[in-house]
C-alpha cells in the first residue's frame, strides 16, 4: 500500500475519544490513485462489530464508490513522545522503530508481515487531542499527514475576522437573469460569503448556453436557477437560495416583495423588457439595483449602479447620456448577444461575461457593505464602463474606453422629479 494522507472524520474522532479503551479497529477507504486513506469507522477493542457513526460528508465525497475494507487498520492511544518523534523522523523521511512504537501505544497488534498496516495514534498535547497517522510495518512506523474532518464545516471560517463574513451572512440578494454573466456573479457572490440568493430567471439551459454558461453540461434541460443553485449549494450548504424559474416581466406581483426583502438587485438579464420591469420595481422598492451587461458586439461591459432616492435611474440616467450627445446603449440590447444562432454568432465570450458578472457582484457586495457602515467601501462612480475588446470604432463618452480592461467610471445624475420610477416618494 503507499499511502501517505489520510482523513478522519471528527464524528468518529469525538467516538474514540468517548470511549474509554485504549484500542480497537479501522475501517476505511482506499484511493490509490490518490495515496488517500478515508476511515469510514472504528471498533471497540476485541469488539468484532463495528461501531456505527452517522458521516454525512462521506455520502457526499468522492470516494464514496470506493468500497469499505473493515477492519483494515488499527487505532491506538499513545504517549504524546512518540507523536514528537515521529514528526521529527517525518521531516526526515525516516520512521521510528518497531519497538519503540510498540513501547508507545497501548494494546499494540502486530503489523502486516508484508505490507504496511494504517495505524492513527491519538494522544493529548496541551489538554487537546492530537492525532497522527502511520504506516506501520516490521521495519517500522512512519508517520505521515492526518486531518480530522469536520462534519459541517463552514466553508468561511478560515477567512476568521479578515471580512465581514457575518454580517454578509443574512442579506438576500436577488439575481434577475442567471446566464451566463447572472451564473458568474452568482458564484462570486458566493464567493464573498453572501448566504441568501433569489435567483430569478424563466430559462432552461439549452445546449448552445454551455458555450458561455457556468453550468455543468449535465444539467442541459434544467431550469437555470435550479442548476445554478444546486452547483453553488454543493460548495456551500449553508447557503440559502430561492428559486424562481420566472419573468421579472410577467411576474411582477412575486417581484414587488422579493424586491423589497432584498438588500440589493443585480440585472443580469438582457432584453431592454426586463431591465426596464427591474428598473421600476427595485427604485419602487427603494433597493439598490446594479445593472450589469455587455455592449457593442462585446466590445466592453458596463456594470452601472442605481441607488434609489440618490441617482437617476437606468432610464432616466440614459436620457441624461442622450441629452449630452451620446448614444443610448439599451436598444441594442435587444440585438440577441445570447443567442449564439447560425445568423447571428455569440460575439462575447464567456471569459469576458464571466469577468463583467463578477465584477457586478463586486459593486452590489460594495453597496451591501457601505449600507452597513463601511464607507470606505464607497465606489469611485455609479458606472464603471469596462474595455473587454478594441472597438471597431470609437464610441462617445463614457463609452469611449480604448483598451482592454480599461475601466472608465461616471457618475450619474440626480433623479428626475417627473419619473414614475425614480421621481417622487420611494
Ligand atoms: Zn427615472
Amino acid at each position: 500500500m503507499n499511502y501517505d494522507y489520510a482523513l478522519l472524520p471528527r464524528a468518529v474522532a469525538d467516538a474514540i475519544l468517548a470511549y474509554g479503551g485504549s484500542w480497537g479497529h479501522l475501517n476505511t477507504r482506499f484511493d490509490p490513485g490518490e495515496g488517500l486513506i478515508v476511515v469510514t469507522g472504528y471498533s471497540k477493542g476485541q469488539s468484532s462489530g463495528r461501531s456505527t457513526v452517522q458521516v454525512p460528508w462521506l455520502d457526499d465525497h468522492y470516494s464514496k464508490p470506493v468500497s469499505v475494507s473493515p477492519f483494515s487498520g488499527y487505532w491506538y492511544r499513545a504517549d504524546p513522545e512518540l507523536h514528537v518523534l515521529g514528526y521529527q523522523a517525518h521531516r526526515r523521511a525516516s520512521a521510528v522503530t518497531l519497538d519503540f512504537f510498540r513501547a508507545n501505544v497501548k494494546g499494540f497488534r502486530s503489523p502486516h508481515q508484508t505490507l504496511a498496516t494504517f495505524v492513527i495514534t491519538v494522544c493529548e498535547v496541551e489538554g487537546q487531542p492530537d492525532f497522527a497517522g502511520w504506516g506501520v510495518t516490521v521495519d517500522g512506523a512512519a508517520r505521515f499527514s492526518l486531518d480530522v474532518v469536520d462534519d459541517d464545516p463552514d466553508l468561511f471560517l478560515p477567512l476568521g475576522e479578515a471580512w465581514p463574513r457575518e454580517k454578509l451572512a443574512s442579506p438576500l440578494v436577488t439575481v434577475i437573469g442567471v446566464g451566463s454573466i447572472g451564473s458568474a456573479a452568482c458564484e462570486a457572490l458566493s464567493g464573498y460569503a453572501i448566504r441568501n440568493l433569489a435567483l430569478v430567471d424563466p430559462d432552461r439551459l439549452k445546449e448552445h448556453n454551455f458555450a458561455r454558461h457556468r453550468a455543468n453540461p449535465r444539467d442541459i434541460g434544467r431550469y437555470k436557477v435550479n442548476a445554478v443553485a444546486n452547483a453553488l449549494q454543493e460548495r456551500d450548504k449553508r447557503l440559502k437560495v430561492e428559486r424562481y424559474p420566472l419573468d421579472v416581466v410577467h411576474d411582477a406581483d412575486t417581484m414587488r416583495p422579493l424586491f423589497r426583502r432584498s438588500s440589493s438587485i443585480l440585472v443580469c438579464s438582457d432584453g431592454v423588457e426586463s431591465r426596464r420591469v427591474a428598473n421600476h420595481l427595485a427604485c419602487r422598492a427603494g433597493t439598490r439595483v446594479v445593472f450589469a451587461c455587455v455592449l457593442e458586439d462585446g466590445a466592453f461591459g458596463e456594470v452601472l449602479q442605481v441607488r434609489p432616492g440618490v441617482t437617476a435611474c437606468l432610464f432616466c440616467s440614459r436620457e441624461q447620456l442622450v441629452e449630452k450627445g451620446a448614444m443610448d446603449p439599451e436598444p441594442s440590447l435587444d440585438a440577441g448577444y445570447t443567442t449564439g444562432q447560425r445568423h447571428l454568432p455569440m460575439t462575447a465570450v464567456g471569459g469576458d461575461l464571466d469577468f463583467v458578472g463578477k465584477f457586478a457582484a463586486r459593486v452590489a457586495v460594495s453597496g451591501i457593505l457601505e449600507s452597513l457602515g463601511y464607507l470606505k467601501e464607497k465606489l469611485p462612480g455609479d458606472q464603471a464602463v469596462i474595455g473587454l475588446r478594441p472597438p471597431l470604432e470609437k464610441a462617445e463618452a463614457p463609452f469611449d474606453v480604448e483598451h482592454t480592461l480599461m475601466v472608465s467610471w461616471n457618475s450619474l445624475g440626480r433623479p428626475s422629479p417627473d419619473c414614475p420610477s425614480c421621481g417622487g416618494e420611494s
